[in-house]
């Protein structure tokens, strides 16, 4: 088996339905939020890693999209069995008894409750009736977080469990991304000096993972991304590519080793866009992830894995640079 048939987490937002349109959303999601086929999303399972050892089914709001996410968990359990733990994220504001249930039957073993901060419409207004629910079927809601902590994901058996959390404005997720509606409405973090590719949800460990962050992939829709944010430009198509095949493609080109890094300014500098020139642009652009979609739109490409200018000119893009 390829080493990338082996992913340790895999995070879907497999819809961008949701019933809230939260402000800070990233990925744009709401009522009239994108979506796809169940036959695509079939088709993207049958594309996924051949072991996967968490599963993350986010969106969008997952029970927004209830027929499609019951789908997905059939083809999940049909293709995993019981080896892969598969997580929920959702706002919880549409669980009920005995949609909880079903979930529980159709190997949900984790849910998180992601909405429990100002942006939300409801921010946490549930949460007592969330806890008695969760209790009520015997889901504990002790746990360490499993998503921060790697030795949690790492546990072969996967008893029941809850958390909540949310956005807050120096939360773990390092502040609003510059990405999707938070962008929209001018409420993502102008901040250089953070990086987010260098902690959970960015493209750290991409490929290899790093100290106490695992190996993670995110799927936006069917676009195969390094980091939860997503570059401008999709690594692949889940629906249409094996996602080890993209992401042995990937792992030769230096500028992706550099992502697995958790180091976008030092992406170009295989072709020749020096550290220095990432550093006054990220600075211009008060974010690094800002830095990181010109730098995919302008400098490489990722369809051939080339420099931009050898892509399109057939010239080495090193000596044309300032
Ligand atoms: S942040 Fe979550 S709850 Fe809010 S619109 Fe986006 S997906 Fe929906
Ligand atoms: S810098 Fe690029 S690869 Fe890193 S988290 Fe941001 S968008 Fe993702």
């Amino acid at each position: 088996m390829s080493k990338y048939n082996h992913c340790e987490s895999v995070y879907w937002v497999f819809t961008q339905l949701c019933n809230d349109k939260c402000d800070h959303c990233y990925n744009l999601s709401g009522p009239q939020g994108a979506r796809i086929s169940e036959a695509e999303c079939l088709q993207i399972i049958d594309n996924l890693p051949d072991r996967i050892d968490r599963l993350i089914l986010s969106g969008g709001e997952p029970l927004a999209d209830k027929k499609l996410l019951f789908a997905i968990l059939d083809g999940i359990q049909a293709r995993y069995a019981k080896s892969t733990q598969v997580m929920l994220q959702t706002n919880g504001d549409l669980l009920s008894g005995e949609i909880l249930d079903v979930l529980i039957e159709k190997g949900v073993s984790r849910f998180d409750i992601a909405s429990i901060d100002r942006f939300h419409k409801h921010a946490g207004s549930r949460l007592m009736e969330l806890a008695e629910l969760f209790e009520s079927r015997g889901v504990n809601g002790d746990d360490k977080d499993p998503l921060i902590e790697k030795d949690s994901y790492l546990v072969k058996s996967h008893p029941l469990s809850w958390g909540y959390w949310g956005a807050t404005d120096d939360m773990w997720l390092g502040g609003n991304w510059a990405r999707g509606r938070a962008l929209e409405k001018n409420i993502w973090l102008r901040d250089p000096n953070h990086n987010f590719c260098k902690i959970l949800s960015g493209g750290i460990g991409f490929l290899s993972g790093a100290e106490n962050i695992p190996q993670e992939i995110s799927i936006q829709l069917w676009r195969i991304n390094p980091c939860c944010p997503g570059t401008y430009k999709a690594m692949g198509d889940a629906r249409v590519e094996k996602v080890a095949d993209v992401l042995a493609r990937v792992a030769q080109s230096p500028v992706f080793q550099k992502i697995n890094a958790g180091d976008p300014l030092g992406m170009g500098e295989s072709i020749g866009i020096s550290r220095e020139f990432a550093e006054g642009r990220n600075a211009e652009l008060q974010n690094v992830c800002l830095w990181c979609d010109e730098f995919f739109r302008d400098y490489f490409d990722m369809e051939t894995m080339q420099s931009r200018f050898e892509a399109e000119n057939g010239v080495d893009f090193k000596v044309k640079l300032p």
